[in-house]
């Protein structure tokens, strides 16, 4: 089965197609289970059938649209895989640098411009290939048509689309957009959640794209995520796809968040995350000293007390007071300065992530650990956890060894910050485990969506 995905819960507008396959296929070949396909032949059958307001009726009697459990039979590990067939972002970053953060009405604005180039884009490239389609991010607005085009929605079996948790005016976009294309070419819709959508960027295992590296195999369950973004960070236990507990989370401010503050404070340019962590590869990480939050929730986080730490050290160096405009630290400190300060930052704030993930592995020794979100793009937080969790491992007393890429997970760096695959790979699952559809006449976004 193939999913359109569309994303635009912040400044990106993206969308993408993946393909749900059996594994057992040659590798050329996509032969679609009989249950794959026939999910999809339902779901298909479901919008066909129904009148209007049948659909509505049934949309609306299952429009808990949110994580829902399924039978733990339902999903067979690694009896699928995820083929990424066009994965097409355009941001609006450039617009928003010079704000130091994102403009929600000028997120807005680019959304409503680049959306339906980037439909079609996405569409072109996944029948036709990566060649196809428009070069550019933001692809022409020529032919704003051509996203209805026959022909493009032929294989698409349904369109999956973030509904929250993001801003309001982004999120707005996107989802009538798929509202809209639903039900114009009669397809199914699946309303997904963005952070979970995050945790199945690691599902994606082919593609015949150019560039990607992925993973070779899917997760297992029991799976346990550290989701680490711009508003989220968490440790997620699933039992199943849609069966999940949230074992811990930050009491205030995401490591995301953390890391673009800490580029606010010494002067490099946003986002803070990539910024950071350039910085910190020329820098000393045990140069100083900072403090990890103790908590009382034992896989609970807290970042707010080193950022402050971070504002207090740069001042210290700088030999101000407190109240000293901090916009003005950047030109006071020196170069090997702010590549330590980067550096010390960095390996606490992994650390602090690091820590709490091993304990829970050890606490609940799940099959796979699955890094998502934007800061699952940084290579110190990626070499720390699976030098740790080797380490863990080979203390297991089980006798049974198990190597660490087996278990550990993460995914290409372009599908670790905001992208349209992660939502259509977890849309595939909705749709392949018959979950509820969501209706394309009253779809609401969520702007609050929590897990
Ligand atoms: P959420 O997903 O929680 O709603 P978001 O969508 O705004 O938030 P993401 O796009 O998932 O966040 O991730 C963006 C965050 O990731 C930013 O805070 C950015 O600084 C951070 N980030 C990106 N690359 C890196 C990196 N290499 N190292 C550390 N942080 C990074
Ligand atoms: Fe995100």
């Amino acid at each position: 089965m193939k999913i359109l995905g569309i994303e635009t819960s912040c400044d990106e507008t993206a969308a993408s197609v993946v393909e749900l396959l059996e594994s057992s296929r040659t590798s050329n070949q996509s032969t679609q289970t009989s249950a794959v396909r026939g999910a999809a032949e339902e779901a298909q059958r479901t919008v066909q059938s129904g009148t209007e307001s049948e659909h509505r009726k049934s949309a609306t009697k299952h429009s808990a649209v949110s994580s829902t459990r399924v039978a733990g039979s339902a999903s067979k590990q690694g009896a699928t895989v995820c083929r990424l067939l066009s994965n097409v972002v355009a941001s609006s970053m450039d617009l928003h640098k010079k704000y130091g953060g994102v403009v929600p009405e000028i997120a807005a604005r680019s959304h409503i411009e680049a959306i339906n180039p980037v439909i079609e884009q996405a569409l072109y490239q996944a029948k036709y290939g990566q060649g196809f389609g428009h070069n550019s991010g933001v692809a022409s607005s020529a032919s704003q048509q051509a996203v209805t085009a026959d022909g493009l929605w032929d294989d698409i079996d349904a369109i999956a689309v973030t509904y929250g948790a993001g801003l309001g005016g982004s999120l707005l976009i996107g989802v009538l957009a798929a509202r809209t294309l639903a039900i114009l070419h009669n397809k199914p819709l699946y309303a997904c959640n963005h952070v979970e959508g995050h945790v199945y960027a690691n599902f994606l295992t082919e593609t015949p794209l150019k560039g990607y590296s992925l993973p070779s195999s899917q997760p297992q369950f029991p799976l346990l995520a550290l989701i680490v973004s711009g508003g989220h960070t968490q440790l997620v236990l699933f039992r199943d796809h849609f069966d999940y507990e949230i074992l811990g989370r930050t009491q205030d401010d995401a490591i995301g968040e953390a890391f673009d503050k800490v580029a606010k404070i010494i002067g490099l340019p946003y986002p803070g995350g990539p910024s950071v962590a350039k910085e910190a590869a020329k820098g000393d990480p045990d140069k100083y000293t900072l403090p990890k939050a103790k908590l009382q929730g034992r896989f609970d986080f807290s970042f707010s007390g080193l950022k402050t730490a971070v504002l207090r050290l740069a001042q210290a160096e700088c030999g101000v007071d407190y109240d000293f405009p901090s916009y003005k630290l950047p030109e006071k400190l020196s170069e090997a300065q702010k590549a330590d300060i980067a550096a010390s930052f960095q390996r606490v704030a992994v650390e602090t992530v690091v820590d709490k993930t091993v304990a829970t592995f050890e606490s609940y020794r799940p099959k796979s650990v699955v890094i998502a979100g934007g800061v699952a793009a940084n290579q110190e937080l990626r070499h720390q956890l699976e030098h740790r969790l080797s380490e863990a491992i080979a203390q297991q007393s089980d006798g049974k060894q198990t190597e660490v890429a087996r278990i550990l997970h993460y995914t290409d760096i372009k599908l670790c910050t905001d992208n349209a695959a992660m939502i259509a790979a977890l849309g595939s699952f909705k749709m392949k485990l018959k979950q509820p559809t969501a209706d394309p006449y009253s779809l609401d976004i969520a702007p609050n969506l929590s897990m």
